[in-house]
C-alpha cells in the first residue's frame, strides 16, 4: 500500500483529498498546523471514513520539522496544500505570503528528496492564467504576471518544482491549476469553512442565505459577458479531489510522459455568477439578497478550462452538475449551522 502525505490536509480541498485517498486505497498521513483552520474538517474526514488517521501538526517552515516527518513515516508521494491563500491580505503582507507559502514548499520538496520521496504534486491555480481572450485556456497558454503576491507565489512554485524535477534526479512533479472549487461532501461532514467574512462567492452565499450575512454583493454587472457578469469554471471539490488521486496515481505507476506536467482541473464549462446565484435559488428553493456593486479590483472577466489534456491524460472527468454541487453547499452551511 502506498502513503501520501497531505500536507495541510485539515483545510478545505486537503480534507476531500484525504476522503478520496483513503476511499481509493491509498493510505494518508495529515499534516497540518492549524493555522487556518481548526479540526472540524479533519474530524468530519475520520468520522466519513470510521477511522483513525495520522495527524502530524506541524509547520513546514520548520525544515527540521519536515525532516522528522519525512524519517517517521515512509512517503510514496506528498501533495503540498499547506499555504496562505487570502489574496487582499497577500498585497497588504506580501511578507507573510513569501515567507510561508514558498519556505514550507521548499521544505516539503527537500524533506521528500532526502527521505527518497520523489512524488510531488503542487497545488496551483488557474491565476497564473491571468486575464486573457483566448478562452478557454490550456496548459500551454502563456502565464500572465500576477497581479497578488497569492498569485505569484502559485507561479513561483510551479517554477520551485519544474527546476528541482530539473535539477534533482528520480522528482517528479505535477502541478494541478485549480479553477474555481465549490461545494461541499455529500456527506455534509465536511467543507468550506472561511474565517472572517469570506472572499469566495459560494460561500458568501451560502451564508448570506442562512442570515449570517445581510445581501451578498454581485461585483460589477458591466463586463463585456453576455449577461454582464464575471465567467468562471466552477469544479465541484468531490470531483476536484479525485483528479489529486489521478494524479498521484500517474506518479507512484510511473505513468508519466515528462518528469515535470501540469493539468488544468475544470469542467470546461463557463457559469457566470448571475447564474451562479439563480441556480442556487432554483435547487434550493430560496430567494438570495443580493445587489449589483461595482466591480472589484483585479477579477478577470472571464476564465474556464479546456480540460482535454486532464481527461485523456489523468482519465479524469468533472462528474457532479452545478446543481448537485450547489445544493451540497447548501447543506453543509445548514448543517454548520445546526439546522439539519
Ligand atoms: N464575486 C461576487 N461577490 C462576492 C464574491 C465574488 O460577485 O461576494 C464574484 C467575483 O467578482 C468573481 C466570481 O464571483 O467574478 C468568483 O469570485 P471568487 O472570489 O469566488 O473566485 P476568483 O475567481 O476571484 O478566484
Amino acid at each position: 500500500m502506498k502513503t501520501v502525505l497531505v500536507s495541510g490536509g485539515a483545510g478545505y480541498i486537503g480534507s476531500h483529498v484525504t476522503v478520496e485517498l483513503i476511499q481509493s486505497g491509498y493510505d494518508v498521513v495529515v499534516a497540518d498546523n492549524f493555522s487556518n483552520c481548526d479540526r472540524t474538517c479533519f474530524n468530519g474526514v475520520e468520522k466519513i471514513l470510521d477511522r483513525k488517521l495520522p495527524l502530524e501538526e506541524i509547520d513546514f517552515c520548520d525544515s527540521k520539522a519536515a525532516d522528522r516527518l519525512f524519517a517517521t513515516h515512509k512517503i510514496d508521494a506528498v501533495i503540498h496544500f499547506a499555504a496562505f491563500k487570502a489574496v487582499g491580505e497577500s498585497v497588504a503582507d506580501p511578507l507573510k505570503y513569501y515567507g510561508n507559502n514558498l519556505e514550507s514548499f521548499v521544505n516539503v520538496i527537500g524533506a521528500a528528496r532526502k527521505h527518497g520521496c520523489s512524488n510531488i504534486l503542487f497545488s496551483s491555480s488557474a491565476t497564473v492564467y491571468g486575464e486573457t481572450d483566448k478562452l478557454p485556456v490550456t496548459e500551454q497558454s502563456e502565464r500572465q504576471p500576477a497581479t497578488s503576491p497569492y498569485g505569484n507565489t502559485k507561479q513561483i512554485c510551479e517554477d520551485i518544482l519544474r527546476d528541482c524535477v530539473k535539477a534533482y534526479e528520480g522528482i517528479h512533479g505535477i502541478a494541478l491549476r485549480y479553477f474555481n472549487p465549490i461545494g461541499a461532501h455529500p456527506s455534509a461532514l465536511i467543507g468550506e469553512l472561511p474565517r472572517g467574512v469570506p472572499a469566495n462567492l459560494v460561500p458568501y452565499i451560502t451564508q448570506t442565505a442562512i442570515g449570517k450575512r445581510e445581501c451578498l454583493s454581485i461585483f460589477g454587472n458591466d463586463y463585456p459577458t453576455p449577461d454582464g457578469t464575471c465567467l468562471r469554471d466552477y469544479i465541484d471539490i468531490v470531483d476536484l479531489a479525485r483528479a489529486h488521486v489521478a494524479a498521484v496515481t500517474r506518479m507512484v505507476d510511473s505513468k508519466m510522459k515528462a518528469d515535470y506536467e501540469i493539468f488544468n482541473v475544470g469542467t470546461g464549462k463557463p457559469v457566470s455568477v448571475m447564474e451562479l446565484v439563480t441556480t442556487f435559488e432554483k435547487v434550493n428553493n430560496l430567494k438570495l439578497n443580493y445587489r449589483i456593486a461595482p466591480r472589484r479590483a483585479v477579477d478577470v472577466t472571464a476564465i474556464w478550462a479546456d480540460t482535454a489534456v486532464a481527461n485523456s491524460e489523468l482519465g479524469w472527468k468533472a462528474t457532479r452538475t452545478l446543481e448537485e454541487t450547489l445544493a451540497s453547499a447548501w447543506a453543509w452551511e445548514k448543517r454548520l449551522a445546526g439546522k439539519e
